[in-house]
């Protein structure tokens, strides 16, 4: 289908983004739902989860302004640490208070705002891929500096407290989230704070792509874990994006080396950083059983590898498609590294 396309390419499957954010949306029902944007900022992809969230959960300024410029009227809540004075001073629904500092510069610029305060509690995360809190981590405040702000929020009334939040790691299943989101609830509920933002980090498999997040049982564990009359929200990035991508290439060369199988295909990591960033061999969507084959990419770098001994036939001139690259893809590659020609973008919308 994809031959006759100009490779590498993004292939973006529009429909089954909106139909996987359709059923994320009714799974957390009565829990809010932002999209954490840094996961993907296509507009395309945006576009389609608009109607599917309540709001975005942006990074950095940059993040802002294309959201802002894209959707005028969304909800926004931008998060982030090392916030500038521009962007501590910019419009948004909720601003996330990383630190005390923070919130001294935001207080003395004399802007109102709301503010969640972004805690880094020390809560046991068994099998997290990633690891945001519970140690010494730039992300958030060790209960003394929640504490010191909510005592610096106490004397003033233009900063509002709104509320909590805490994204404390990655790549958990329903069960590990809501044991996590039980523990950062409590410690809520000891401040009195009544809306909480429990982040995201929902787990994706690329070993098992078909091994999907159980939304149905985290929804339905929040709904029982929330009291009356408070407010939950969660950002998922990946989760919502990273099955809608996948990333199309042509072998250019097969080759034999020290006994070993290679092929070297157009593009790399310099497109798809994904698998060099997580260490992983990104899932291929397609492919005829074969000998082992370890596929790079063009750059001359030995960290230039996509998969390494995957069981399938390649040959010069195949098409290889590989699944899972809607999310934390092509936005965090390093894309002028050795100048070669970046990918085409084709987004399929469904009939
Ligand atoms: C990156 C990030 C997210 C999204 O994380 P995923 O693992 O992509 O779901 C949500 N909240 C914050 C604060 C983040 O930094």
């Amino acid at each position: 289908m994809t031959d006759s396309r100009e490779l590498p390419a993004y292939v973006y499957d529009l429909a089954g983004l909106d139909a996987h954010a359709g059923a994320v949306r009714a799974a957390l029902e009565g829990v809010e739902l932002y999209y954490a944007v840094k996961a993907n900022p296509d507009p395309e992809l945006l576009r389609v989860l608009a109607p599917h969230v309540d709001g975005f959960e942006v990074s950095s300024g940059g993040e802002l302004a294309h959201v802002r410029g894209l959707f005028p009227g969304a909800q926004v809540a931008l998060g982030g640490p090392g916030k500038t004075d521009a962007e501590l001073s910019a419009e948004v629904t909720r601003l996330h208070v990383e630190s005390p500092g923070e919130l001294r510069r935001l207080l003395a610029s004399g802007r109102p705002a709301d503010v969640l305060l972004r805690a880094n509690l020390d809560l046991p995360v068994d099998g997290a891929s990633l690891v945001m809190g519970g140690g010494a981590t730039p992300f958030g405040m060790d209960p003394a500096g929640v504490a010191e702000c909510v005592d610096l929020l106490d004397r003033q009334d233009t900063v509002r407290l709104r509320g909590l939040h805490a994204h404390l790691a990655s790549g958990l299943d329903a069960a590990g989230l809501l044991e996590l989101a039980a523990g950062v609830l409590d410690y809520a509920r000891g401040l009195g704070l009544t809306e909480i933002n429990l982040g995201g980090g929902m787990a994706v498999s690329y070993r098992d792509p078909g091994a999907l997040f159980d939304w149905h049982s985290y929804g339905k564990g929040l709904a029982a874990l929330r009291r009356p009359g408070e407010v939950l929200r969660v950002e998922p990035g990946r989760a919502l994006t990273v099955y809608c991508g996948r990333y199309v290439t042509r072998v250019i060369d097969v080759k034999r080396v020290h006994g070993e199988l290679f092929a070297v295909v157009a593009g790399g990591t310099h497109h798809l950083r994904t698998p060099a960033t997580k260490g992983h061999d990104q899932p291929l969507a397609t492919g005829e059983p074969g000998e082992p084959i370890t596929i790079v990419g063009q750059l001359c770098t030995p960290k230039d590898v996509l998969a390494r001994r995957v069981p399938v036939r390649l040959q010069v001139g195949d098409v290889v498609e590989f699944a899972m690259a809607g999310a934390y893809a092509w936005n965090i590659s390093h894309h002028d590294f050795l100048m070669h020609p970046k990918p085409a973008f084709h987004y399929l919308r469904g009939e």
